[in-house]
């Protein structure tokens, strides 16, 4: 069905004719196509151009726009134009300064051209008007392609933001389907010129849809696969260009900061030093995990000084570095002997210990703990074992440590944070099989920061210390190579959990004769060594030692008589030095007398022995037991006149007013044999006092007590020669005490010559060294009465005491027991006194 306008594509002129004639300037278009209805501002400078428009806008504004086949030429022949173009009028004209003009011209309608008008200025051509050929809206096929198009139009406007939305709407709503087709055609940018020529050329709408549909679809689909390549490139892009400027950053900012060579060497140094260094799989893991971490820091933050230092302390342990161990006991035992005088039973102990390891040739069990006062060689011993057994020597002391992360270490979290002091040591010795000195374990305490003896349990233990976990390492550290030994002052301190755990060795106190002995042999020797002076150049006397040893210091150890030494060996350094100076030939030796003490320590800080003080009324010496040994307690009691008050001052111990209280019953029960003033109790009040502070004693003091408030009562003097201890019970009967054998060196060291003790303890008598038992005079008493028979100074002690059987007595290192009946006599005395 063929309507108006019909012009048949075949014979084009039939519909040409009614318009024959009419004549318009050409404008040759470069690069564009204009279609009718549309709306373009079109830039003109070409002079035949600029002269067409001002031709046009003479007469009716009508202009033939062609394109030129070949954008390029400048001066197109006809034949160079393309015949179709479309008749435009121009709407607005505007001349721009450099003589161009910019024209808006709407598209109206398709043309042909039929002729040149030859014209020497401008462009005119002889066009006929071309019509579309139309459809009944009611084609369904012209349907098909109209919603083709307006949904292909919209697929397209949303891969192509460049369509504007009033476009989109309009397209949708547009039922005139040639105008479509050219309003489309404007909207897709990227079709060619000659497939826009085409479709202008195309007067059938349904063709001209068809071809449309072709383009719009070929051009979706383009904008498709274009999108997925820029989605995939974007995202790469993104991913390898957030790397890139981060890096790159980064870079800038250490350049700026110009460190980053130092750092990367850095870097590279801790790898060297990791390719070298011999570690366990988890540690090597983790240090190459870290310095990964390291690199992408900032080399001055604070958590790259926090990487690197665990690191450094991961690197710097001695993870498989040991010392070549020695199992060979005679050479253990030879070395002993070399570093210490003396200790004859410990060195044996030790010995043992040594071969049973030597045995099963692994650290199993328990560990040595050496208990005893300062300076009697727990340190040194320990040392000699390390040497003895070809270990190193680490030492660690826990006095004062009461939080578990000084143990164990703190978490990297914390600011600050370090190992613990276990690594420490390790890291600082080098080797991880040293001998391990753990000192004073005894004097760890726990608080609310957890309890470090729980750590140390762990580290002592067998089972557990393969894997010692440091809170800061995280890494499992293998301890069972390390030979732990303890020292402690006192069993006392010790948690009992660990105490289970330690194989026993007790050191008491030295004897003067063996403290002369250490201090000829290895004291004396060391020392002049060690001011860098030659043994031949000094001598100290033995007596020297001994005033030492007497005036100086008041010790079981010898601690004190070396730092002693000590002092003198550096004055005759200073002497030799000043001497020299003077005569640089003369070699001159240092002879140090007793008499010449003074001269280097001063005046003597001890007096004389108690012996040569006067005997005084109230003033005993009591003997006691302390984790520094054993002391001379003195106490002192005065009776002044009051309601019966009984006081005890000066030390601290709990069981001392018990103690005072038991001592007192006893006195009141025997006023009348001590032939004390009746009622003297509720007469006086009895003060009872130790003037010199001695920590931690157990009940052992009742005895001196009674004899200070005794001897007080009776206004009858004390022996200061006497020195006692014993506890006792209401009705003066001594017990036994502990501490028997640092409590009769003290006596020794103190001069004493005579001294009370139970006779219940007399089975300690055999761990006594001869010497100390030869010194003196030891009286083995059962009852309060043999003690004041013994310490008061009385013309005739038989006529108050009766005629008690003699106590037993040790004189001159020999047990003597006064006949069997003894015992019986007194068991018949004591129940008598029990029932006055
Ligand atoms: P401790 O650890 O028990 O407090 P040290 O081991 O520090 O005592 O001993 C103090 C000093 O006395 C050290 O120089 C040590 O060598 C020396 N010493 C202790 N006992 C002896 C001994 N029996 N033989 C040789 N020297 C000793």
């Amino acid at each position: 069905m063929f309507l108006i306008n019909r012009s048949g594509e075949g014979n084009p002129s039939a519909t040409a004719h009614a318009n024959k004639g009419r004549i318009a300037p050409l404008l040759p278009l470069r690069d564009i196509i204009v279609f009718p209805h549309m709306v373009v501002p079109l830039f003109v400078g070409r002079e035949k151009s600029v002269r067409a428009l001002e031709e046009a806008m003479s007469g009716d504004n009508e202009i033939l726009l062609a394109a030129q086949k070949i954008g390029k030429q400048n001066e197109p022949t006809l034949e160079e134009i393309h015949s179709i173009g479309t008749i435009g009028e121009i709407v607005r004209l505007l001349r721009l300064p450099d003589g161009t003009v910019k024209a808006l011209i709407e598209g109206k309608q398709r043309a042909r051209i039929i002729r040149f008008v030859p014209s020497e200025s401008t462009f005119l051509v002889e066009y006929e008007l071309l019509h579309d050929i139309v459809y009944p809206l009611t084609d369904a096929e012209l349907e098909a392609l109209v919603r083709s198009i307006q949904s292909a139009f919209d697929a397209y406007a949303r891969l192509n933001r460049r369509v504007p939305p009033e476009v989109l709407v309009q397209v949708q709503s547009m039922e005139d389907a040639s105008r479509l087709a050219d309003t489309v055609i404007v909207h897709l940018t990227a079709i060619k010129l000659n497939d826009r020529q085409a479709l202008l050329e195309t007067v059938d709408v349904k063709k001209r849809l068809e071809r449309l549909l072709e383009l719009i679809n070929a051009e979706i689909e383009i904008l498709n696969v274009e999108k997925r390549i820029r989605n995939r490139v974007k995202k790469q892009m993104e991913k390898t260009q957030k790397e890139y400027y981060l890096s790159e950053q980064m870079s800038a900012i250490q350049k700026e900061l110009g460190e980053r060579d130092e750092f990367r060497n850095e870097i590279q140094d801790l790898e060297e030093r990791l390719a070298k260094k011999s570690l366990s799989a988890e540690a090597l893991d983790k240090v190459r995990k870290e310095i990964r971490k390291l690199r992408m820091m900032h080399p001055m933050s604070a958590e790259a000084t926090v990487v690197r230092n665990y690191i450094d302390w991961v690197l710097s342990l001695p993870w498989n570095e040991k010392t070549e161990e020695n199992y060979d006991i005679e050479q253990a035992e030879r070395i002993l002997e070399e570093d210490h005088y003396g200790l004859k039973k410990v060195k044996e102990r030790v010995l043992e210990y040594l071969a049973v390891q030597a045995l099963v040739r692994k650290l199993k069990g328990p560990v040595l703990c050496l208990v005893g006062p300062p300076g009697v060689g727990k340190t040194s011993l320990a040392r000699s074992i390390a040497r003895a057994t070809g270990r190193r020597f680490v030492r660690l002391s826990l006095g004062g440590v009461r939080d578990e992360a000084e143990i164990r270490g703190h978490r990297r979290t914390y600011i600050g944070a370090l190992p613990g002091r276990i690594i420490q040591s390790l890291r600082k010795v080098g080797t991880n099989n040293p001998v391990f000195l753990l000192d004073e374990i005894d004097k760890m305490s726990s608080d609310f920061r957890g309890d470090p003896a729980a750590a140390l349990l762990e580290v002592l233990d067998p089972e557990q210390n393969k894997a010692f976990n440091d809170h800061y390492l995280e890494l499992d550290y293998d301890l069972s190579d390390v030979m732990f030994i303890t020292t402690a002052n006192s069993l006392e301190g010790i948690p009992a959990p660990l105490r289970d755990r330690m194989e026993i060795i007790e050191l008491s106190g030295y004897t003067e004769f063996e403290k002369l002995n250490i201090a000829m042999r290895y004291l004396v020797p060391k020392q002049i060594e060690e001011a860098g002076l030659s043994r031949s150049q000094v001598e100290i006397t033995e007596n020297a030692v001994r005033t030492i040893i007497h005036h100086y210091t008041k010790e079981s150890g010898v601690r004190n008589l070396e730092r002693e030494i000590a002092s003198i060996c550096r004055k005759i350094a200073r002497q030799v030095l000043v001497d020299s100076k003077q005569d640089p030939v003369g070699a001159r030796v240092y002879r140090i007398a007793a008499k010449h003490v003074p001269q280097y320590l001063g005046v003597p800080k001890y007096h004389s022995t108690k012996t040569s003080e006067q005997d005084e009324i109230g003033l005993t010496n009591g003997l006691a037991y302390t984790q520094y040994g054993g002391t001379i307690l003195e106490c002192e009691a005065v009776v002044v006149p009051g309601k019966g008050e009984l006081v005890v001052t000066g030390l601290i111990e709990k069981g001392m007013q018990e103690s005072a209280q038991a001592a007192l019953s006893y006195i009141r029960s025997r006023q009348q044999v001590l032939g004390i003033e009746e009622n003297f109790y509720s007469k006086y009040d009895i003060h009872v006092h130790f003037p010199e502070f001695v920590p931690k004693d157990g009940p052992s003091a009742g005895v001196t007590i009674a004899t200070s408030i005794a001897s007080a009562l009776m206004k009858v003097p004390v022996r200061r020669s006497v020195a006692m201890t014993g506890e006792i019970t209401l009705r003066g009967r001594v017990l036994a005490i502990g501490g028997l054998k640092e409590k009769l060196l003290a006596a020794h060291r103190a001069g004493i010559k005579t001294v009370l003790i139970p006779r219940e303890n007399r089975n300690d008598l055999r761990e006594i060294p001869r010497r100390v038992l030869q010194s003196m005079r030891i009286v083995l008493v059962e009852h309060m009465d043999e003690v004041l028979a013994e310490s008061l100074v009385l013309p005739n002690p038989a006529s108050i005491f009766g005629n008690r059987p003699r106590p037993m007595e040790v004189v001159a290192g020999k047990l003597i027991e006064f006949g069997s009946t003894a015992r019986e006599a007194l068991q018949e005395d004591h129940n008598k006194s029990a029932l006055a």
